[in-house]
């Protein structure tokens, strides 16, 4: 046996020759793992930039409120969730791309001087186009309007800007294309269809606005329509279906199986907790403020919002607060302070991690003080700074929280297709101009 033939006690000598290689090897070995560690840190910081950056975001902000908010904003800019530039380019240029001029002073609230003065790290373009007139519609919304050809439009003068300035925007469908256009230092420009009126009544419609870039459809606009019912403007509107009409039920199930974002603004209380329920993918509300704040119908009431969230019988979702004068405080008195107030009361009721910024610049008339033009946006990260706002919850605020929504649509996507789930063919009940021919 070996240990026969070791001695019983070893000599003092011999204890410090072994105490020393210990140490030895002890020192080796803290040694090389602190180089693999290196190693590792410096291979991911050049692989994934974004690592970099949430290394950025644990240091401490400086103490004044315009610095920080620059701090948070060099890491974290903004993602809002409706911009309507391209009804501008449509009302005054008719969508002549050649002539729009966005690298110089816009009449409205955008261009792109003061995106980058913003801060903007990526905008959702509005390819909007409005409600038709109710009788020429009919009250089955079957009349043939142009919606469609005018929504195809919108795309085509929103991909011809963005493609326009190459050095400023970059064209996104997807979270990582997003992160991968901030990295590179351009202006994320994603495209969202603003009203199911705009799909003619027809989910195969909305298969192909998403082959063509779209990633949230808002369920209604202003107007009911043959999916869901809106909540009108500042009053609410009769019901029509009293929430989703069975058509809508799929529309949101299709939405999910595409991975195309539901997007709740604009509807009415019923079809917003119904399509939150109904939904498997989280949700996002593109431009909308807090109604306990301001009591008007186009902003979400704390029943609804107590309803989002990551607990049972909650849905991740986020609130992307709206800028409107009109829906942000009474006549004359919409500032920045208020607009604060409407992000803190949706983070209180709905939690920090379900708020966000939709500013709708370029389409509301009347801005709030202090928030004029896409320029401002630093403006509102320092009011909230103010507040007692931690980077990180700023950092959600910005653009955090809608890249998580956005990731969970993606992942509910990959998962539907995965299981096999079949697109939507249901036709809307009303329609009378597709006969089927048995005798074919
Ligand atoms: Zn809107």
């Amino acid at each position: 046996m070996s240990s026969e033939r070791e001695p019983l006690i070893s000599s003092v000598e011999d204890e410090t020759v072994q105490r020393d290689s210990r140490t030895l090897r002890n020192r080796a070995l803290v040694w090389s793992v602190l180089v693999v560690v290196v190693i590792f840190v410096a291979v991911v910081a050049l692989v994934d930039p974004s690592f970099v950056s949430d290394i950025g975001l644990s240091g401490k902000l400086p103490r004044d409120p315009k610095l920080a908010a620059q701090r948070v904003l060099d890491i974290a800019p903004v993602i809002d969730g409706h911009i309507d530039l391209p009804i501008v380019a449509r009302f005054g240029w008719r969508n002549n791309v050649t002539d729009i001029p966005l690298d110089s002073q816009m009449p409205m609230h955008v261009d792109i001087p003061r995106l980058r003065e913003g801060k903007v790290g990526g905008f959702f373009w509005s390819v909007f186009v409005s409600c038709a007139n109710p009788e020429d519609e009919g009250t089955d919304f079957l009349k043939a309007t142009w919606r469609v050809r005018d929504t195809l439009e919108q795309i085509d003068v929103a991909k011809g800007l963005i493609s326009k300035y190459p050095d400023d925007f970059a064209y996104a469908v997807s979270t990582s294309g997003i992160k991968s256009a901030i990295r590179d230092h351009k202006i994320a420009s994603i495209l969202g269809v603003e009203g199911a009126h705009q799909l003619g009544n027809s989910i195969a419609v909305l298969r192909q606005y998403y082959e063509l870039g779209v990633r949230y459809v808002t369920l209604t606009h202003s107007c009911h329509n043959a999916f869901a019912d809106s909540c009108g403007m500042l009053i609410p509107s009769a019901p029509r279906h009293y929430g989703l009409s069975p058509l809508g039920f799929r529309l949101v199930e299709e939405m999910n199986r595409l991975g195309m974002l539901v997007d709740l603004s604009h509807t009415s209380d019923m079809t917003a907790t119904q399509a939150l329920l109904h939904s498997k993918a989280p949700v996002i509300w593109s431009h909308s403020s807090a109604r306990a704040i301001h009591d008007v119908a186009r902003n979400v009431p704390d029943e609804v919002l107590s309803l989002v969230g990551f607990g049972d019988g909650q849905r991740d979702a986020v609130v992307m607060v709206n800028f409107n004068g009109p829906f942000v405080a009474a006549d004359g008195e919409a500032d920045i302070e208020a607009v604060a107030d409407h992000v803190e009361h949706i983070a209180k009721v709905a939690g920090v991690k379900h708020v966000g910024i939709g500013s709708d610049y370029d389409g509301i008339q009347v801005t709030p003080k202090g928030l004029e033009d896409v320029s401002k946006y630093p403006a509102l990260i320092a009011e909230l700074y103010q507040r007692g706002w931690s980077k990180q919850d700023l950092a959600g605020l910005t653009g955090g929280n809608f890249l998580r929504v956005f990731e969970g649509a993606e992942k509910v996507a990959k998962e539907l297709q995965a299981a096999g789930t079949l697109p939507k063919y249901d036709i809307y009940d009303k329609r009378e101009d597709l006969p089927i021919y048995r005798e074919l």
